[in-house]
């Protein structure tokens, strides 16, 4: 074979193409009931947007991201995650003038230069909600149910939410200090880069994969421990929203997130099932990084879903679920004619209709049934034809009806058989 995907680059091929379109239908359908509406910005940026927001001590900033000068020598990044660019456009066309909250989604694929492996790609997909302009933490509470509701629609089960609350820039100074304090004297038992982190951003040394930082770190003081005044006020109400609203959780003071930008609220919701990469879900908030892009103080707080690691945990229940509406099964030449032509009229009804071409024998025609997952079969041949009437087999629970030969009577017909709903 010439050609290949690039390593980390996955192609998306039908029948598993049906699971994505159902995760990104139903994100759509939930959004729509919070007043999320879609935005769609460029994969790529200038490199700037992610420095400043994401942070250069961050993995995302020292070594996952996709940079290149372009042929007028600016230095551009293909885009690793979508808050930076949201807030970019956010703040480049003055979003911040509409009443708040100002509630937007995305979806699209998203490029880190990561070391390949199962559920960790170099090109993968984020759907992402960013909620602008509130500070109460109501939609704290609110962005994680309606997270909560995206995932259990989709279909989704076992997840854990874990919630915390990361300080601010008056508290992290002390919560860095004592952590610092526990790490010092057992430092050598770290990861080099957890060495290098020590001073530059000790907090990232809690986020660290490796096994010996994560044993290591153990007993380290959690941060819910040192919030000031203000943030421990909104993280217990954030808590008493999350039960009112019934969102299961638990406390993980130990969480924290890899960018730099996150304050007070952040979360992270994990599947047992995806072994060690099993983050499905992330996010928090982000209060100051619209005055980072020169807008406004304007608090924002946001969440981004794995796609490729939602998938996989919906992918058995879906299995076989996609297919026509109906297969169109001629027998003889005249047969084929209508065939053709029935299902040129049953598609302006909007049904996904199959018709055979080929004058091949039932049986292989019924195999092709089975194989294409058609949900209803009809069989078209001489008698058929002279009488206008045939039996419309629902290949589903076996039921067979008898309708009229013509496009509105079979489209009818296929409707209230129940599995396609009716217009
Ligand atoms: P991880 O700890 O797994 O590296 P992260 O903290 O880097 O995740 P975020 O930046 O918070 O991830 O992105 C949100 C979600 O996007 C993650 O929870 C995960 O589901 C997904 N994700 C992140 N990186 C990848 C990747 N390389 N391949 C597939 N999905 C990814
Ligand atoms: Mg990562």
């Amino acid at each position: 074979m010439k050609y290949k995907t690039l390593k980390g680059l996955q192609d998306i091929l039908p029948p598993e193409i049906s699971i994505w379109q159902h995760i990104e239908k139903t994100s759509r359908e939930i959004f729509c009931t919070y007043g999320y509406q879609e935005i769609r910005l460029p994969v790529l940026e200038s490199t700037d947007v992610f420095i400043r927001s994401i942070g250069e001590t961050s993995d995302i900033v020292e070594k996952e991201m996709y940079t290149f000068q372009d042929k007028g020598g600016r230095s551009v990044t293909l885009r690793p995650e979508g808050t930076a660019s949201f807030v970019r456009a956010y703040v480049e066309h003055h979003l911040y003038n509409e009443p708040a909250p100002q509630r937007f989604y995305y979806m699209g694929p998203m490029f880190r230069y990561e070391r390949p492996q199962a559920f960790r790609y170099r090109q993968f997909y984020q759907i992402g909600a960013e909620a602008m302009g509130i500070e109460e933490p109501k939609i704290d509470a609110e962005i994680i149910s309606m997270l909560a509701r995206i995932l259990g629609d989709i279909g989704l089960k076992g997840l854990n939410f874990e919630v915390t609350s990361m300080g601010c820039k008056n508290c992290r100074p002390a919560f860095r200090d004592a952590l610092k304090n526990f790490l010092r004297d057992k430092l050598g038992s770290f990861c080099s880069d957890c060495q290098r982190r020590f001073d530059l951003n000790p907090l990232r040394i809690l986020d660290c994969k490796v096994p010996d930082c994560i044993s290591s770190r153990q007993g380290s003081p959690p941060v819910t421990d040192y919030l000031c005044a203000d943030c421990k006020g909104h993280f217990e109400s954030l808590k008493h929203n999350l039960n009112m609203l019934n969102v299961p959780h638990t406390i993980n003071p130990n969480l924290v997130r890899g960018l730099d930008y996150y304050i007070k609220t952040a979360f992270e919701v994990t599947s047992e099932s995806l072994g060690s990469q099993k983050a499905v879900a992330a996010g928090g908030r982000y209060d100051g990084l619209v005055d980072e892009f020169g807008g406004p103080p304007t608090p924002g707080i946001g969440f981004a879903i794995g796609m490729e690691r939602i998938v996989p945990l919906i992918k058995d229940s879906m299995k076989n679920s996609d297919g026509p509406d109906l297969l169109i099964c001629p027998i003889g030449e005249e047969a084929s004619e209508k065939a053709f032509l029935l299902a040129e009229k049953l598609r302006m009804e909007r049904l996904w209709v199959e018709a055979n071409y080929v004058g091949s024998s039932l049986k292989s025609q019924m195999r092709k049934a089975n194989r294409i997952n058609a949900k209803h079969i009809v069989v078209i041949g001489d008698s058929e034809i002279k009488n206008g009437e045939a039996v419309v087999k629902n290949m589903v629970n076996g039921t067979e009806t008898k309708s009229a030969l013509n496009g509105e009577e079979l489209a009818k017909t296929i409707r209230i058989q129940g599995i396609i709903p009716l217009k």
